[in-house]
């Protein structure tokens, strides 16, 4: 794609608002949605290049939309979230990069981590790691019926066996690190408010592109309430500007 053509990074966001809801249990057979792309939808996965080196891996199957975003460095590559779980993200990231992959999560949701199992190295914020170690607020069958809500579910695939992932990072971030992957430094922002260590990345020396990449996180933060954070509020809008 050429650098100068923009891409739609919300090409079917929120476009299914009422369908059916499927009951837990019911593992494989055929969930009848109306979506109205499906041909398009043959495979779990879509894959939207918006430059040699970067990628935006869609689950446009299930309601949530989830976007995960591959930044491939000289030396390595950072996946940042790792999807639904529903379907194996690690097959599909081989695809796109040769380099050691390192995975960082925007935050500790089911529907950004479900790939972590993967993904041996991953990164987190501190004020989740709690939720990475047993203290995640929903129970595993609440989970699991987000899992299934409003979702054309691969064939094979058996919500019993679904797992909400658990483990330590290999490395705790704060407010403005900076990862490194060769040849490009991603900044980390925490922007809490969706949740306490939601976490933005900047790449100052990118193009409009990750810019517009950043901004879906920034409205996906806006959209949630915000009222569990305000005051954090005041220093997040600072560096919006700063970055802007
Ligand atoms: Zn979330």
């Amino acid at each position: 794609m050429p650098a100068t053509q923009a891409i739609n990074l919300f090409p079917r966001a929120m476009s299914q608002a009422a369908v059916p809801v499927r009951p837990v249990g019911e593992c494989r057979e055929v969930f009848d949605w109306d979506f109205k792309e499906r041909g398009a939808m043959d495979n779990w996965f879509t894959i939207d290049e918006i430059d040699a080196n970067t990628y935006i891996i869609s689950e446009y199957r299930h309601w949530e939309e989830t976007h995960c975003y591959l930044l491939n460095g000289n030396t390595r590559s950072l996946l940042i979230d790792t999807g639904l779980g529903i379907s194996n993200i690690y097959e599909e990231v081989l695809k796109l990069t040769d380099k050691p992959i390192t995975a960082a999560a925007t935050h500790i949701h089911w529907d950004h981590i479900g790939g972590h199992k993967h993904f041996p190295d991953f990164y987190a914020h501190a004020e989740e790691l709690e939720w990475l170690n047993g203290k995640f607020p929903l129970s595993i069958e609440t989970i699991r019926e987000m899992v299934i809500d409003r979702c054309d579910l691969p064939e094979g695939f058996c919500v019993k066996d679904y797992e909400f992932f658990q483990g330590m990072p290999t490395k705790v971030l704060t407010d403005h690190d900076i990862i490194d992957i060769g040849g490009r430094e991603i900044e980390v922002l925490h922007t809490p408010g969706h949740s306490p260590g939601h976490l933005c990345f900047w790449e100052k020396a990118g193009d409009i592109y990750l810019r517009a990449t950043w901004c879906i996180k920034i409205f996906c933060l806006l959209i949630i309430p915000l009222q569990t954070r305000k005051p954090t509020l005041i220093p997040f809008m600072e560096d919006v500007q700063r970055a802007m």
